[in-house]
């Protein structure tokens, strides 16, 4: 049995994090995208390190990284415990990575043969989405959601999907192979950092998340007339103002109504000091605790957009990039994360809802699915000043492998 409290885990955990932070695209701060050269250098090191643990380890076909701990036989049904590798722009060292890296620590505490079920570690390759603007990729391929149009996604190069993929040593045209039949699965857990404050105002460590927030994202485009800056205003169609009102309104609506919301990309054309944009492109990012929620708040802003667009004589062209329904963690998983936590200490567990998206969601249309939230310091996470104590790495840790003993004593 393992002692609690163990920090001998948790500080492995916490120098893999910093070794994998090494691993970016940029000069300055963490980037790590789908199917790039880090990609594949994270994926050989989560790699070495399943199979230090025992697993027998391989690359899907979507480029995850994937690991197996065999149950009392050969074959049985799997457990999967994940998270992703891959990160935003200028990006913290936890988000994704500590759950990765606390599935290998739970595996470490297995013997291969103990458990009713095989455990595996999956390593997603894309959550966030960064490089080709459409998240979960990896957990959507390993779903079975893969759609073969995202291969034509391109990147802000103009790279294609499929030419990365090709870069990266996969086979485009087989990325949707990745899927996993669900008969052939118990379950699915993931450990993550809260990406908000209420852990660490509930003076809580670990929390169990009840289910995940319904999400959508939008590129909107507002296309006027790029006029030299003499022309007056009466007779100007100014896309970029049309965007800063729209923007505006967006925050006036959302707030009102308690959908987060974000625009965190805005592009112009022509993009000169001296032209009116003729065309204005930004995101957005809508979400709220149900579907119904956030489609009642978009409604709302798309009339207003509309209103604002034509008062501007402005074009309005809207498209959907990601949408997704609110996921509900499954009740017995959620009971065994429940009884992970409970078995750390804390006796009467806080619940969160998860507004940020996971990879549990694209999994969910496969298998039940089950996360514990970390708290982060200050709620902040896709930032370089994401923080997380070792002590609460040590009690994720705990609670992750005593919830797969708990998924395993209902399966015994
Ligand atoms: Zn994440």
């Amino acid at each position: 049995m393992t002692e609690l409290f163990d920090r001998r885990d948790a500080n492995v955990i916490m120098d893999r994090c910093d070794e994998l932070a090494a691993y970016t695209s940029l000069p300055d701060g963490i980037e790590r995208v789908y199917l790039s050269p880090e990609h594949a250098r994270v994926n050989a090191l989560a790699d070495g390190w399943m199979r230090e643990v025992g697993m027998d380890t391989w690359q899907d076909a979507a480029g995850n990284q994937c690991g197996r701990l065999e149950g009392r036989v050969p074959g049985l049904p799997a457990l999967l415990v994940a998270s992703h590798l891959d990160t935003v722009p200028g990006a913290g060292r936890y988000d994704g990575i500590l759950g990765v890296l606390s599935a290998i620590a739970v595996v470490g505490r297995l013997t291969a043969g103990e458990l009713p079920f095989a455990v595996e570690v999956v390593a997603f390759g894309d959550e966030e989405g960064t490089r080709f603007g459409t998240t979960l990729l990896g957990s959507r391929a390993l779903a079975g959601q893969w759609n073969p149009e995202w291969t034509e996604l391109t990147d802000h190069t103009g790279e294609t999907l499929w030419d990365a993929a090709i870069g990266f040593g996969l086979d485009p045209s087989r990325i949707a192979d990745a899927a996993r039949d669900p008969a052939t699965l118990v379950g699915y857990l993931e450990a993550h950092i809260e990406q908000g404050p209420r852990l660490e105002s509930a003076g809580r460590a670990l929390g169990v998340v009840t289910s995940i927030a319904a999400a959508r994202r939008l590129s909107i485009t507002l296309v006027g007339e790029a006029r030299h800056c003499a022309t007056p205003w009466e007779l100007r169609h100014d896309a970029l103002l049309g965007a800063s009102e729209a923007i505006v309104a967006i925050e006036r609506i959302a707030r009102a109504n308690g959908s987060p919301a974000t625009v965190g990309h805005i592009r112009v054309e022509p993009d000169a000091v001296n032209v009116i944009p003729g065309l204005a492109e930004f995101s957005l990012d809508l979400r709220d605790e149900s579907a119904e929620g956030r489609d009642a708040t978009w409604a709302l802003i798309l009339t207003d957009l509309e209103r604002i667009a034509d008062a501007r004589g402005l074009t309005l062209e809207v498209t959907e990039t990601h949408s997704a329904p609110a996921v509900h963690c499954a009740t017995e998983l959620r009971d065994d994360i429940r009884a992970g936590i409970i078995a750390t200490g804390d006796e009467h567990p806080l619940e969160l809802f998860s507004i940020a998206g996971h990879d549990a969601m694209a999994v969910a249309a496969i298998t039940d699915v089950a996360m514990l939230f970390v708290r982060c310091r200050g709620g902040i996470s896709h930032h370089a000043d994401e923080s997380v104590l070792v002590e609460d790495v040590a009690l994720a840790v705990d609670a992750l492998h005593a919830a797969v003993l708990a998924t395993a004593a209902r399966h015994s």
